[in-house]
């Protein structure tokens, strides 16, 4: 189930990273060069909806916070390292979300963590 949150949160993040890609002026523009029409802005959002009801309340409340900081609140760790500050997680941490039913935060920067490939 946990596993599953994950996928949802990664989901959720490039979501995101779509409608702030849509909704940036410049972009905006060239995508209505491109034909582009509101009716894939509201096909995003209805999706950020629904798996926004499939999250945990608390975790999608912890990814917002992780949002308002971040770009991306996800970030790969790899061999210990958080990519996202590249601060390595603290000793007997290694087994950091080796476990799929775990959903680790960095201590450092506080975005969720994931190992690349687990996904
Ligand atoms: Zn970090």
């Amino acid at each position: 189930m946990q596993d599953n949150q994950l996928r949802l949160l990664m989901f959720l993040q490039d979501l995101l990273m779509l409608k702030k890609e849509m909704e940036d002026f410049q972009v905006v523009e060239k995508y209505e060069e491109m034909g582009f029409d509101l009716e894939k802005k509201e096909k995003i959002e209805e999706a950020i909806r629904e798996v926004t009801g499939q999250l945990d309340a608390e975790l999608h409340h912890r990814f917002q916070m992780i949002a308002n900081k971040y770009d991306r609140p996800l970030a790969p760790v790899k061999n210990g390292i958080c990519y996202g500050c590249f601060v390595s997680a603290p000793t007997g941490s290694e087994l950091i979300t080796q476990r799929k039913d775990v959903i680790e935060f960095c201590n450092h920067c506080g975005r969720i963590l994931y190992q690349p490939g687990t996904l």
